[in-house]
């Protein structure tokens, strides 16, 4: 999602005064003076002798429920009247095996009947999610899928993150993929592109990354499920039916089973290959908040409102939630709940987090650490408009510190390195934009408080805001904005194709060896381009997709990457888990050259096995010479070599006394001799 200009935020963050009240989560009453339902069974709960329907609407007048025998057309077999119950809701209780069946409601408000619709808790839908399906969820489980176990993770700071939208990653014809485009690519092993390189999930494993995460794969609006014939492409960021899968992804939209059964074989073959799933969730706006079954159920009540009456557009998609009123708050934490232990996500990256208030995300961690503590969750500290919700109680990147084991996206680096997100031409550090050097320092120990950073030179923050480098997600590039290639395509205009792509390389090299967790967009080991545009939801293939026959032309680029991770992986000094940990072992060099900075890790950081560890980062366009600390030096990583036996070893130079010469363009890691 796209975010306001950040100069305008921090405009808004200065004028921020104290952090105040908070509201109880226990409440009888909500704010618009409805009873709050405390129960865990809102929703439809289907058992073979029964079908349990429970609905919050408290200011409907009567509530129908129709039965169907398909998810589109067909009969209506019967329909009910629901009763009024407690706290606000309406209870509908029918015999027998309702397996399969499809379902609608319509609420009635004084005179005035609303639309038919699933309710907001459906687990499942038919085609275009416009009915709810009673399922049996233990009849959508994959063989073996009680068997399945996440793969293991000793802490977030092993995080590697790989962003993709789930048709992109199968789509083009080079992937070598059966199931083009759905959840079932993710199950397929042994795939290759024409040139004989590994693809699908056989590349991920190969890359070493840890965590895939799905660009949303919630069901949403904007794709026709009846159309699937016909190019359609989106994003995503509509959200129609929380709780259910995306059809279009499934091999059948029109089964609400399948789509089930399908997802957790994605998730299940994910984990069987070692790497975790996050989920996008967008649970900040609706597609259309009037036909939403939100207002259509409980109009007025989930939605944020202006002055005017008006729904206020802090998502600028033309509405945003109110995740600090009871139910709403309520709605989200259990739809997390529900995919996290049904579907067994192991992550939750959260659009638009700065339109949810402070108090429901750390309410989400706390009832997500009761499931599994090493559910990560992270997402954007910012919102994309003007917002109600006071500015202290938003989930923003400012307010990070008070949001407890949930990171943020840095845009302080991000920016730092590739340019500012809402110019394209305007270069980064990456290709000679002057003066950024300490924003990069900050992105270096992940937007921490260091006795050597200016935080009055840093682009973005003039504070530190992580109290843990844990909190911070250190990235160039994600789906928003042009990708990396074309970034550096449309701000390196003197640049060969040579340099271009060994700026590609630096890019990352900075992301990889800098504090945080680590998070790449997908396809830029193998140097994705989507042609110069910068605003893809709604394009088509050709732009989206990952073109596979890119990995053996850029064969080096990709085993460039893939050794970066492994170097991450295999160095815990350049992932520590603690702010204190990172004072006492990162200092900073005064190299006072531009487009450039160095920095050594000392004394063996986080149990690393190497002792002392020297990074520089070279954005120059020639040879840059630079001083070293007393001792003697063995080069492990250059824009051309990662190996960490030392270039000695590999007869490629020798060691370094005093001085070294970092190539243009390039990443340069030294480690004392002693240690190699
Ligand atoms: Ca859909």
């Amino acid at each position: 999602m796209r975010l306001i200009k950040p100069f305008v935020l921090l405009m808004i963050i200065a004028t921020l005064e104290t952090m105040n009240g908070c509201q109880s989560t226990t409440e009888k009453e909500t704010t618009d003076g409805y009873p709050v339902y405390h129960g865990n069974d809102l929703g439809v709960n289907y058992t073979r002798n029964k079908t349990t329907f429970r609905i919050w609407a408290p200011s409907a007048s009567e509530i129908i429920v129709r039965i169907y025998d398909q998810g589109i057309e067909g009969n209506m077999i019967e329909s009910h009247n629901m009763k009024a119950d407690k706290d606000g809701t309406w209870k509908l209780e029918l015999k027998g095996d309702r397996k399969n069946q499809y379902y609608t409601l319509q609420a009635r408000f004084g005179d005035e009947w609303k639309n038919e619709t699933p309710d907001m808790y459906a687990k499942a839908v038919g085609v275009n999610g416009n009915r709810g399906m009673i399922v049996d969820l233990s009849s959508t489980n994959p063989d073996g899928w009680e068997k399945d176990t996440k793969p293991p993770l000793a802490g977030f700071s092993d995080i590697i993150i790989w962003e993709i939208h789930l048709r992109d990653f199968s789509i083009h014809s080079s992937s070598g993929i059966t199931n083009k485009g759905k959840y079932l690519a993710f199950t397929e092993e042994g795939t290759l592109s024409p040139e004989g390189e590994k693809t699908g999930i056989d590349h991920l494993k190969e890359l070493g990354i840890t965590h895939v995460h799905l660009l949303p794969v919630f069901d949403f609006a904007t794709i026709d499920e009846t159309r699937l014939n016909e190019p359609q492409f989106n994003w995503g960021y509509d959200p129609k039916n929380y709780n259910v899968p995306e059809g279009s992804y499934s091999t059948d939209p029109y089964d609400g089973n399948v789509r089930i059964r399908e997802f957790k074989q994605m998730v299940q073959a994910l984990h069987k290959n070692g790497i975790r799933v996050i989920m996008d969730v967008v649970y900040n706006h609706v597609f259309d908040a009037v036909v939403s079954s939100f207002e259509q159920l409980v109009p007025g009540y989930y939605f944020r409102m202006t002055d005017e009456g008006k729904f206020s557009d802090g998502s600028a998609c033309g509405n945003e939630t109110a995740s600090e009123k009871a139910m709403m708050r309520k709605f989200m934490i259990e739809s997390l709940k529900y995919w996290a232990t049904e579907y067994h996500i192991d992550g939750f990256r959260f659009d638009l987090m700065g339109l949810h208030d402070i108090e429901t995300m750390n309410l989400v961690r706390e009832e997500l650490n009761k499931i599994d503590s090493t559910i990560f969750l992270y997402g954007e500290g910012w919102t994309a408009g003007e917002s109600p919700l006071p500015i202290e109680k938003r989930a923003l990147k400012a307010n990070a510190a008070q949001l407890d084991g949930i990171a943020v996206f840095s845009d302080d680096i991000r920016d730092a390195i590739r340019g500012p997100w809402w110019e394209q031409d305007t270069p980064g550090f990456m290709t000679g934009h002057l003066n950024l050097e300490e924003s990069i320092k900050f992105g270096v120990i992940a937007s921490t408080s260091h006795p050597q950073i200016d935080y009055n030179k840093v682009n973005y923050s003039d504070k530190p805001y992580a109290t843990s480098p844990l909190q911070t997600i250190t990235y160039v590039t994600c789906h928003d904005n042009p990708c990396l290639w074309d970034k550096i395509v449309s701000t390196c205009n003197k640049c060969k194709k040579k340099d271009m792509l060994d700026i590609q390389k630096l890019a990352n090299a900075i992301v990889l060896t800098s504090q945080g967790v680590s998070f790449l967009h997908a396809g830029e080991e193998i140097v994705r381009t989507k042609k110069g545009e910068d605003n893809s939801y709604n394009l088509p293939d050709s732009i989206n997709q990952l073109v596979w026959h890119n990995k053996s032309i850029y064969k080096d680029v990709f085993s460039y990457y893939k050794e970066l991770i492994a170097l991450r992986m295999n160095h815990p000094a350049f992932r520590m888990s603690t702010a204190e940990m990172i004072n006492r072992h990162i200092s900073f060099f005064d190299t006072d050259k531009p487009l450039f900075l160095g920095y050594q890790i000392s004394d063996n950081a986080n149990s690393d096995k190497w002792k002392d560890i020297i990074v520089f980062y070279n954005a120059n366009s020639k040879i840059t010479e630079v001083d070293l600390p007393d001792g003697e030096w063995v080069i492990v990583a250059t824009k051309d070599f990662i190996t960490e036996e030392g270039f000695t070893a590999k007869g490629l130079g020798k060691d370094q006394i005093k001085k070294t010469m970092v190539p243009a363009h390039s990443i340069m890691i030294l480690v004392d001799k002693a240690s190699i």
